[in-house]
């Protein structure tokens, strides 16, 4: 299957040969026919899959058909939960549509309103935006949405964990009731069952990739390890395998600033990534990693949404993540468009309830292996959670046979492995 057979036009074709893609995704090949045939859809699919050219191309040559008019109205909204990943799904759709007459922008919050309101003065047809900015820039009677055609969620999952489920109701509001809806989501909860029930008509189902199959691409293994010597471990595989574009999660935004400063005492460049940076200073970091000129990226969930990094070749969760759907979204950071990508986890005794969920929801059991000269001294803890709570106020007593505890994991040799492109 090749794009030309999709049936899409000239401009677009010539547009994808620019980004050197050979073949349609797997998700591209469903979605784009029916997307073009006018199908409301319901798309399980993480980032990486190709989900974002999967909607914005059949959109852009839909809009290129009805567009003789020349009038620019915003017929096409993309709601997405982050300013990154708002910000990259901009560049996707303006790589897509470089050879047809179609405009976009992309408005999102934490930044001067000014230069948005002024590109949304231009005229726009595609309108990519977080929903708190495109509240307030509506409610100020700089945008309407009246004469949209297609309105694109993306991430749907993320936006109703970050609370947006009212706002994007009330943007629903804003909207004609004809119009072509588009979902995107990697999980598929109660919640967003029922937020597509009352979006979509007769959607069509599309799935990219049967569930979890990132797994086969990434390489994945446990590091045991005691939690006070976790930076330790990283700062000495990150200099012995001389990794580079290295991106590391932490679950506070605290935390990612010290491990980001404690890395760079070791002579190891990382910037931090989190909700409390400005925008620009989150835009400064990734365009810094993004060039190589800081190999280590310290993120917290909710920042590395949206993060696109081709061939990011490494990921390690520094601690794991309490949701295990969030273990895959993080690992889903490496092995990108075919390519393998390693993932590892530095998971101390306390952690062993996250890693035991994340494992279920896997469906396997994800090698474990501890590093010579870091062998913890505590074996994995059943009911870790609540130890650690009991940890952090200092009134547990773990006490464990260090010996016997070590003879469970098996040593890894690999000090250095590098991923195979
Ligand atoms: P996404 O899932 O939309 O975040 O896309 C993941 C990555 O795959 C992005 O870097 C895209 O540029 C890339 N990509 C999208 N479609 C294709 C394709 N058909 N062939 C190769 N790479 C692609």
């Amino acid at each position: 299957m090749t794009f030309k057979d999709l049936g899409l036009i000239d401009p677009l074709l010539k547009a994808i040969g620019d980004k050197n893609y050979t073949n349609p995704s797997p998700i591209q090949e469903k979605s784009i026919p029916l997307i073009l045939q006018g199908f409301d859809i319901l798309a399980s699919a993480q980032t990486g899959t190709g989900k974002t050219a999967g909607f914005a191309i059949p959109m852009i040559q839909i809009l290129t058909r009805g567009n003789n008019s020349g009038r620019k109205e915003i017929k096409a909204l993309i709601l997405t939960p982050t300013r990154e990943l708002a910000a990259q799904v901009l560049e996707d759709v303006q790589s897509y549509s470089k050879y047809v007459n179609i405009r976009s922008t992309v408005i999102f919050g934490g930044v001067n309103q000014n230069p948005q309101v002024a590109a949304l003065k231009q005229g726009v047809d595609i309108l990519v935006a977080t929903p708190g900015r495109l509240m307030d820039l509506h409610q100020q009677g700089h945008l309407s949405l009246k004469n949209l055609e297609f309105m694109v969620l993306d991430e749907a999952d993320r936006m109703l964990d970050m609370g947006f489920l009212r706002d994007i109701k009330k943007i629903i509001q804003m909207m004609p009731q004809k119009r072509q809806n588009l979902l995107f989501s990697a999980t598929f909860s109660k919640e967003i069952k029922k937020l597509a029930n009352g979006l979509l008509t007769d959607p069509k189902i599309v799935e990219a990739t049967p569930e979890n199959s990132t797994a086969e691409r990434i390489d994945q293994a446990v590091y045991r390890v005691d939690a006070k010597r976790k930076t330790e471990l990283i700062t000495k595989l990150i200099w012995e395998g001389n990794w580079h574009q290295v991106l590391i999660f932490t679950r506070t935004k605290h935390g990612a600033n010290r491990l980001a400063q404690k890395l760079e005492k070791a002579k190891i460049t990382a910037a931090a990534i989190h909700g409390n940076k400005s925008q620009s200073a989150r835009t400064k970091a990734l365009a810094n990693f993004k060039s190589g000129e800081v190999s280590v990226l310290v993120a917290t969930d909710i920042a590395a949404r949206g993060l696109d990094i081709p061939l990011l070749p490494y990921v390690i969760n520094y601690e794991l993540p309490n949701v295990p759907e969030d273990y895959v979204h993080r690992i889903g950071r490496t092995g990108r468009a075919g390519a393998s990508g390693i993932a590892m986890s530095l998971v101390c005794s306390e952690e062993q309830e996250y890693l035991t969920s994340i494992e279920k929801l896997l469906g396997m059991q994800i090698q474990s292996g501890v590093v010579e000269g870091f062998e913890p001294t505590k074996g994995p803890v059943e009911g870790g959670k609540k130890r650690m709570k009991q940890n952090a106020r200092g009134s547990s007593n773990l006490s464990q046979n260090k010996k016997s505890n070590n003879k469970r994991y098996h040593r890894f040799k690999r000090k250095s492995k590098k991923p195979n492109k």
